[in-house]
C-alpha cells in the first residue's frame, strides 16, 4: 500500500471505500467471459449483476489465476464422472477481491473486505463444515464448475455462505499474490502439510512442474523438507530449481523412478502426482521407499478417464500409502496466508503473466500445448 493514498487503496474500479455500507451501484453492467460452445474462444458480454443470497456475499474481483482445471473444463472434460461444465456458463475459480454487498445473514464479512474465495465451498452447515473439512462437504459446491456457482472470469463473482467460505487477505498480501495461490498452492499446502504431514528433511517427489507441482515445491522448500522436481520440460524445472526444488529430473532423459530412487537413497518419504497421468501416478508410487505416502493430486485426462491401475501389491508389500487430496479446508487457509504474509511463500514468483478478461481464451488454449509460462493471471 505504501505510495498510494488511503482512497486510492479502498477504491477499486469504481467500487466504493470501505466507509460505505450499501451497495455501491455499479457504473457500468457487469462484464464476464462465457463458455458458449467446448474449445470454443470464450466470449466476452455482459451480463446481469450477481445478487447476494441472504448467508452470501458479492465479490469484485480484483486477480483470478487461469487454471488446468479451467482448461479441463473449457474442454468439456468430465464426462466420465458426469460433471461437465454447463454451456453458457463462466469459469474461473481462483478469484481475489473486495466485497460490494452481503445478505441480511452474514455476520462476519461487510462492504469493503478483501478476499479470497476458495473454490471448494463447503456449505457451513454440515459435520464436515463443522469440524472444519469443508473441502468435503456433501452439498460443497465447486466454484467455476457447477451451475449454482458461475466463476470469476468475471467483473464480480456471488459467493455462497460466505461466513464459512470467505477468507480474509492479511494487509500485507497483494490481490496478485493471493490470486497466485490460486488452487494450486492451497491444493499443494493441504497434500503436503495436512494429508501427508510432511517432516523436515523428508526427501519430496513432485511430478509435474506446472502451477499446483511449482507451488508444491516451493510450499516443500518451505515446510524444511527436501523437494525433487520432475519434469519433461526444462524450463519448467529452472523454474521448480528457482523456487526451492533441492534437486531436479528430466523425466525425457533418465527414468524419473531410478533417478529418484538414486538421489534419496531408497526412495522418497512423500510423493506427489501433480499431473494427474497414469505415467505421473505410477511413478509417483514407485519412487517412495517404504512406507511413504504418495499424494495423488492432478485430476486424469481423456486418456485415464478416472481410474488408473497402480501395483497394488507392491504398495502392499512395502506399505505404501495412497491418499487423495483435494483444495483446501476454507477453515485452514489462514496457516498458507500467513506464510504468504510472512514471506515464507511467494505465490507472486510463479507468475509468468497477466491478462485482461478478452485474452482468457488465448491463454486457455495455450494450455493445450502447454505453452504457458507459469503461473498465468487474469487481471483487472
Ligand atoms: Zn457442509
Ligand atoms: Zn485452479
Amino acid at each position: 500500500m505504501a505510495g498510494r493514498s488511503a482512497a486510492a487503496a479502498l477504491t477499486i474500479h469504481g467500487y466504493p471505500p470501505t466507509a460505505i455500507t450499501t451497495p455501491w451501484p455499479n457504473p457500468c453492467p457487469m462484464r464476464a467471459a462465457v463458455l458458449r460452445e467446448y474449445g470454443e474462444p470464450l466470449e466476452i458480454t455482459e451480463r446481469p449483476d450477481p445478487e447476494a443470497a441472504t448467508d452470501g456475499a458479492v465479490v469484485a474481483v480484483e486477480a483470478c489465476g487461469i487454471c488446468r482445471s479451467d482448461w479441463h473444463a473449457w474442454q468439456g472434460h468430465g464426462e466420465w464422472a458426469d460433471d461437465q461444465v454447463p454451456l453458457n456458463y463462466v469459469l474461473g475459480h481462483e478469484p481475489a477481491g473486495r466485497v460490494i454487498e452481503v445478505g441480511e445473514d452474514v455476520e462476519r464479512f461487510a462492504v469493503g473486505d478483501r478476499v479470497v474465495v476458495p473454490f471448494s465451498l463447503g456449505c457451513g452447515a454440515c459435520g464436515e463444515c463443522r469440524t472444519g473439512h469443508g473441502n468435503t462437504c456433501t452439498d460443497g459446491l465447486a466454484l467455476g464448475f457447477e451451475r449454482d456457482v458461475p466463476g470469476a472470469f468475471a467483473d464480480q463473482v456471488a459467493v455462497p455462505s460466505v461466513d464459512h467460505n470467505l477468507q480474509r487477505i492479511p494487509d500485507g498480501v497483494s490481490f496478485r499474490d493471493v490470486a497466485a495461490v490460486g488452487c494450486r498452492y492451497m491444493t499443494a499446502f493441504h497434500a503436503l502439510a495436512h494429508r501427508a504431514d510432511v517432516g523436515g528433511g523428508d526427501w519430496v517427489a513432485v511430478h509435474g512442474c506446472g502451477g499446483v507441482g511449482l507451488s508444491a515445491v516451493q510450499i516443500a522448500d518451505a515446510l524444511g523438507t527436501r523437494p525433487i522436481a520432475v519434469d519433461v520440460n526444462s524450463e519448467a524445472l529452472a523454474r521448480a530449481e528457482s523456487v526451492g526444488a533441492s534437486a531436479t529430473v528430466d523425466a525425457s532423459k533418465a527414468d524419473p523412478v531410478e533417478a529418484i530412487q538414486e538421489l534419496t537413497d531408497g526412495g522418497a518419504a512423500v510423493s506427489v502426482d501433480a499431473l494427474g497421468r497414469a505415467e505421473t501416478a505410477r511413478n509417483s508410487v514407485r519412487c517412495l521407499r517404504q512406507r511413504g505416502t504418495h499424494v495423488q493430486v492432478g485430476l486424469t485426462t481423456d486418456a485415464e478417464q478416472g481410474e488408473i491401475s497402480l501395483p497394488t501389491d507392491w504398495m502392499t508389500r512395502w506399505e505404501i500409502n495412497w491418499l487423495g487430496s483435494r483444495g483446501m479446508p476454507p477453515a485452514r487457509f489462514g496457516e498458507l496466508l500467513s506464510m504468504v504474509e510472512d514471506g515464507s511463500l511467494a505465490p507472486g514468483k510463479l507468475v509468468g503473466r497477466e491478462v485482461s478478461l478478452g485474452e482468457v481464451s488465448e491463454r486457455l488454449a495455450a494450455m493445450t500445448n502447454y505453452e504457458t509460462e507459469g503461473v498465468e493471471l487474469l487481471t483487472f
